[in-house]
């Protein structure tokens, strides 16, 4: 596969985005405070390939921590279609999407694609979390 453009939106459509992907390449499950909480399947790709559509004041913004990352949701529907952060270790400026919010993705493509699991909740980003916490991610 090569990249394509897809869309994507939260539940009730208020927040909806253009996001320039390669499915092939996989997503990402992390077992993070806020990943394993939220049920984070998500995609990285540069600021550039990514597009929000409407209006920005759709989305309450949120952080915590080092306050290195926003994960914004839905004023309404309160699903968070989407994320952005700097993060220089990872390779700067970056934004995610969640899979689950693409609404244009047949879903054998979607469980055709690799997953990546990263133990965020040790600081240990390389490294996969151990096997019962990879299968409820
Ligand atoms: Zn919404």
């Amino acid at each position: 596969m090569a990249t394509q453009t897809y869309t994507g939106s939260c539940h009730c459509g208020n927040v909806r985005f253009e996001a320039d992907l390669d499915l092939a390449t996989g997503g990402g499950k992390c077992n993070c405070s806020i990943c394993r909480k939220t049920r984070n399947w998500s995609a990285s790709l540069k600021p550039e390939a990514f597009r929000l559509l409407g209006d920005e004041d759709a989305v309450v913004d949120y952080q915590f921590g080092t306050g290195s990352v926003h994960w914004p949701f839905c004023r309404t529907c309160g699903v968070r279609p989407y994320a952005h952060g700097d993060i220089p270790e990872a390779g700067g400026k970056f934004y995610s999407v969640q899979l689950a919010c693409l609404d244009d993705v047949p879903a054998q493509v979607l469980a055709d694609m690799p997953v990546r699991y990263s133990n965020g909740r040790d600081n240990d980003w390389w490294h996969e979390p151990g096997a019962a916490e990879k299968r409820f991610l």
